[in-house]
């Protein structure tokens, strides 16, 4: 299924932005997909979870005990998403493909596909993002509308107000979501080949590992009500964090939305500037935890240059941008963003017609 007749060929935006940033990695004498750092990272947010975990299951002995241990390891599960499993699966992490496979099994262990990940972000999210139709991650239809060209329904009056308990659900809606969509052969009506062999032996094993290590374990030591309680609270904690951080990047008043099939083509690399925003550029703490998807723009023009490297490409993105007229879209900071995405959803509930609203684009 190719994506690439929706776009006009490579313009001289790209070619200076690639000629840059190949300067950059020569200058510096660095390698685009591996950095120092990545492995101690890795060990540091492996060992936040192994801590949290084993914390709330052997040491724990009042019920606020158990709750922070498991929204800790709910902040860890979703830290190693964003730092280790995200560059994994864009092939980011290292040099080796061993690796590389290795960081995006991750996801795996905690409960989701690496196969079906694979699929739904790597292709049809960072081909089209933001693009209704085509990119299932602003499709939370009919529940939710995120985009102009999606129909408004009367209960989007008050989808910035029940969004966040939709968005809780994430993580135990991926859990089943990844058989459906295999027994189904499609992810958001887009069609792609289901796994077979050791991609299918990985995503049955994945699942019974993560519900072993998570559910089964602790029920063998806990009363089964409790280890529920905590089981649910973990998982709230990974999907409020990782759906409000992907929404930020995306879903926000001040990028574009397309629509498959409608409107003038555009070229690839300004499409991508256009639908993506940075947030709290400075926040050294934010960047390091979400494994730079604050500086998403930079990850989605080069998405298979490791996460460490994205802060240094920024101000070269950035002048590029202005010199050749590209709207570039950063806010200053993660709340800031937030609100804006709920500001996005309220506006978008309450315009009857697609037509009436525009986003502004500067
Ligand atoms: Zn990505």
């Amino acid at each position: 299924m190719s994506t690439a007749a929706r776009y006009l060929p490579h313009g001289p935006f790209h070619a200076a932005l690639s000629k840059r940033v190949d300067e950059y990695f020569a200058r510096t004498g660095q390698s685009p997909r591996q950095r120092a750092g990545m492995r101690l990272k890795t060990a540091t947010l492996f060992c936040w979870l192994l801590a949290s975990y084993l914390y709330a299951l052997l040491f724990a002995h009042t019920w606020w005990q158990v709750a922070l241990a498991c929204m800790s390891l709910g902040f860890a599960m979703a830290g190693i998403g964003f730092g280790v499993q995200h560059d994994g699966s864009h092939r980011a992490y290292a040099d080796g493909a061993g690796w590389n496979a290795l960081a995006a099994g991750a996801l795996d262990a905690i409960g989701a596909s690496s196969y079906v990940w694979a699929w739904k972000h790597n292709v049809f999210h960072h081909s089209n993002p933001n693009c209704v139709g085509l990119d299932a991650d602003i499709d939370i239809q009919p529940f939710c509308r995120l985009a102009p060209g999606q129909p408004r329904r009367p209960w989007h009056r008050f989808q910035h107000l029940y969004v966040w308990l939709l968005y809780s659900l994430l993580a135990m809606k991926w859990l089943f979501d990844d058989f459906r969509d295999v027994a189904n052969g499609t992810i958001g009506g887009q069609h792609f080949p289901r796994p077979r062999g050791w991609q299918l032996v990985q995503l049955v094993g994945g699942k019974v590992f993560f519900l072993g290590w998570s559910l089964g374990l602790p029920m063998l030591l806990h009363p089964v009500g409790n280890v529920m309680a905590a089981w649910v609270l973990a998982s709230v904690t990974i999907s409020l964090v990782m759906a409000c951080t992907f929404q930020m990047a995306h879903v926000v008043e001040r990028t574009t939305f397309t629509k498959a099939g409608t409107g003038e083509k555009s070229r690839w690399a300004e499409h991508q500037v256009a639908t993506t925003a940075d947030f709290g550029q400075g926040n050294a703490l934010l960047t390091w935890y979400t494994g730079a998807l604050n500086f998403q723009i930079e990850h989605h023009l080069f998405p298979k240059v490791c996460h460490l490297h994205l802060p240094a490409l920024a101000p070269i993105v950035k002048a590029t941008c202005e010199e050749f007229g590209v709207p570039y879209v950063a806010y200053p900071s993660a709340k800031s963003a937030l609100v804006s995405h709920a500001r996005w959803l309220k506006s978008l509930g309450a315009v009857p017609h697609a037509e009436a609203l525009t986003p502004a684009t500067g």
